[in-house]
């Protein structure tokens, strides 16, 4: 079968989702109109980071439309969108990009509501034995993933490692479990222009503080879940620039 789905096209479907998004979640909306976008193979899934100097959300056209109900598609687009509101795409991190990219994930994937996590997504639950606590920073989960990842080093584990571990020698065994396996299945391809793009810290915090109350004001709508304090941004860079820049062109509240 070809890459279409009941005579639907990808271009049909991402323009569906962005419609469903402008309805539901107009504030995710926002950004997303002002991304660059593409349809890829290349890619298991889907995935946000910067192409040749422009923030783009690249889909690949079989998981999207194959892979996803109508639901689930409004959520992977809002859970990329989260990693660009939350600037995750700008970490600069030098660490362990693994644990970065499932901190990551357990951040903003406690956000999809009122949409469905999609199937095999990193959610709090999965690290049960962690003891994670909800609605917690990015450093927050990197530090104990980090503290588990070295527990398990001590027992010669390490990403690709192919020995068979006992993990029920540690306190957290089902999250070591699960590490071990996300570590094994991980494609790095989505998140891999992450922590690459060197930004200047300059005023960032004030200048994403400024997009997100401007795309407030453009969205009357109550913004759910969103809470700008947490937004770990320390970044400003041409990109933004060019981005903030966009957004203003099409944001209806800044023509007067
Ligand atoms: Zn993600």
């Amino acid at each position: 079968m070809a890459i279409t789905m009941n005579e639907l096209t990808i271009e049909d479907a991402i323009s569906d989702s962005a419609m469903d998004l402008l309805f539901f979640e107009p504030f995710y909306a926002h950004f997303f109109s002002s991304l660059n976008r593409v349809i890829s193979e290349e890619i298991p899934t889907a995935c946000i980071g910067v192409d040749r100097d422009a923030i783009t959300m690249k889909i690949n056209p079989i998981f999207f439309l194959k892979e996803l109900n109508k639901q689930e598609r409004i959520a992977v687009l809002k859970h990329e969108l989260l990693h660009l509101g939350f600037a995750h795409i700008f970490k600069k991190f030098n660490g362990d990009r693994l644990l970065l990219n499932i901190a990551a994930d357990l951040v903003v994937n406690q956000f999809l509501n009122p949409f469905p996590i999609p199937k095999g997504a990193i959610i709090l639950s999965g690290f049960a034995d962690l003891k994670l606590l909800p609605m917690q920073s990015l450093e927050y989960y990197l530090d104990k993933l980090q503290t588990l990842a070295d527990k398990m080093q001590k027992q010669g584990w390490f990403h690709g490692s192919k020995k068979k571990f006992d993990w029920n020698k540690l306190s957290n065994p089902r999250s070591a479990e699960l590490l071990e396996s996300i570590s094994r299945n991980w494609d790095f391809s989505g998140h891999d222009s992450w922590g690459k793009i060197e930004l200047t810290d300059l005023e960032s915090n004030s200048k994403i503080g400024e997009m997100l109350e401007r795309a407030k004001k453009v969205n009357r709508r109550k913004i759910l879940g969103w809470n700008s304090q947490r937004i770990p941004a320390n970044h400003q860079s041409p990109f933004w620039q060019r981005f903030f820049h966009r957004l203003e062109k099409s944001d209806p509240a800044s023509r007067g």
